[in-house]
């Protein structure tokens, strides 16, 4: 596939590219090109145009267009959600639900934006009584949405969605391993009738074209989905323009279940928390603190239930386990279970990587602080560490010894403790007797500490992406 920019699809001007594969079998896929400098300053430099252009368009106008996206969206369903668990590895009946959402979040982002209001001030200071203050909401200008491999096509709908509909455009960067769901919906788009100017995508090097979109002084936003390294090379390079950043990092969420919890809901809860997509989500919960007096019965059944996990193709309706984005992911989760090991977990089952970019779904247990899983080592597989504690100040204690702070979870039939521990958790979002494996597109998402900055929602977006301007009419009420 090509990538679009102006409205073209377009090559890059040195004809590179670079090669896609299907991450279940290895096999290549297609190809995409590799973008240059020279194509970045181009598409920049056709945003400049495209922002003036979409500004100037009325609300009623680019809502109406957003909600055609979604129609659009929700039509090819099924053909988005193939390529969608061809090109990355996801299974089908997880693809077709991210399809489904990527829908509802352009058309939440439409009709949200018909109605961003601006305020009014009351004349509280003295001296203000004859004066009218009032603001509006105005577009940045060029937005950049960088997005990670593992959700593409819901969290690049969060990015695009929200900064088309407050009035910027927009330039894409889709993850270098699965671009093409992402082509296929800015595709969509432009076929639903947003500008070519407006909406353009460059495919290549996350690398050089994050960085030149980062640091670029025409660039006045980027949105960023993606590990902690890239967040700070992102922060880095922005700084030197002030440009707004919207930072949606990794995370190492906890998954506090209590002696009093169901044990049969706590179970299900985790095994289905951190083998949904083969393991990489940000907000899964990867660490596993579980009260002493239930911990080996705990561990004896969700070894149990992973055993009934069913692997094979993304793309058959049984299958529960798909493939992770590459094998060279495959191969780094289980360096970093080797490492685990070393350090001194108990292996229980699983470790291994199988068929190319498959991992087997993995139980540790005996982990202890002391381990760098246990901290801030993000597991992208369906690994599950397992942490002893014996009192609610020392599962607190140990959910809140990482850097990051993205979600958690608390299973416990006791309101109290779980409020008292949710209030506790040094995080974005507590799920009580659920694990944190959880979105709900209108929610502030986004984490504490190391996973983030800002929030990102249907509630909460349109206002960051915007700049507020005040308007003060002196002496009109005179
Ligand atoms: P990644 O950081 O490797 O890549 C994210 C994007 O950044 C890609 O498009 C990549 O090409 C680009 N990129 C790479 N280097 C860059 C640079 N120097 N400057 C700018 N952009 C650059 O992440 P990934 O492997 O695609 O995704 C997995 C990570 O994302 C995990 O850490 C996961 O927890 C996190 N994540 C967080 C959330 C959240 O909402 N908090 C959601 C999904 C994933």
């Amino acid at each position: 596939m090509k990538m679009f920019i102006g409205g073209q699809r377009a090559d890059a001007s040195d004809g590179k590219t670079h090669v896609v594969l299907n991450s279940a079998t290895g096999v290549p896929l297609d190809t995409i090109p590799a973008a240059t400098v020279s194509d970045i300053e181009r598409a920049i430099d056709i945003a400049q145009e495209g922002k003036l252009r979409w500004a100037a368009t009325p609300q009623y106008e680019r809502s109406r267009i957003l909600q055609r996206c979604a129609d659009l969206i929700e039509e090819r369903q099924e053909e988005l959600a193939t390529l969608l668990s061809t090109d990355m590895g996801k299974i089908i009946r997880e693809s077709r639900p991210e399809i489904r959402c990527s829908a509802q979040i352009f058309r939440g982002f439409a009709e949200q934006a018909n109605h961003l209001y601006g305020k009014t001030m009351p004349d509280y200071q003295y001296g203000s009584e004859k004066d009218l203050i009032f603001t509006t909401h105005q577009p940045l200008g060029v937005v950049a949405c960088i997005s990670p491999f593992n959700y593409p096509a819901e969290l690049c709908s969060h990015k695009m969605a929200s900064s088309l509909a407050a009035g910027n455009a927009v330039i894409v960067k889709p993850a270098t391993d699965n671009p093409l769901v992402i082509l296929a919906l800015v595709e969509l788009c432009l076929e639903a009738g947003v500008p070519g100017d407006v909406l353009q995508c460059v495919t290549g090097s996350g690398a050089l074209i994050g960085d030149h979109l980062s640091k670029h002084p025409r660039i006045d936003a980027i949105t960023l989905t993606g590990s902690t390294e890239v967040g700070l090379s992102v922060a880095k390079a922005a700084a030197g323009t002030l440009k707004r950043v919207f930072l949606e990092l990794g995370g190492n969420d906890p998954f506090i279940v209590y002696e009093d919890a169901d044990m049969d809901l706590a179970v299900e809860e985790a095994v289905r928390g951190r083998v949904q997509n083969a393991g990489q989500t940000c907000c899964a919960p990867k660490r596993f603190i579980v009260q002493n007096s239930v911990r080996a019965a705990f561990v004896e059944s969700a070894r149990a239930r992973l055993q009934q996990v069913r692997r094979g193709s993304p793309l058959d309706e049984n299958t529960d386990l798909g493939a992770l984005i590459s094998a060279r992911a495959a191969r780094g989760v289980e360096e970093q279970v080797q490492h685990t090991v070393a350090q001194g977990a108990r292996l229980i089952c699983g470790g291994h990587v199988f068929d190319n970019a498959y991992f087997e779904p993995t139980l540790l247990d005996d982990v202890t602080l002391r381990m760098d899983i246990a901290r801030d080592m993000e597991v992208f597989g369906p690994v599950m560490p397992v942490i002893g504690f014996d009192t609610m100040q020392e599962a607190i204690d140990i959910a809140n010894a990482t850097c990051f702070g993205l979600q958690g979870g608390v299973m416990t039939r006791d309101n109290k403790k779980a409020f008292q521990t949710a209030a506790a958790l040094a995080c974005g979002g507590v799920c009580i007797n659920a694990s944190g494996n959880f979105r709900n597109v209108d929610q502030p998402f986004g984490g504490w500490k190391m996973s983030g900055l800002g929030r990102e929602g249907i509630s909460v977006t349109l206002k960051e992406l915007t700049q507020e301007k005040s308007f003060i009419l002196k002496g009109v009420l005179a």
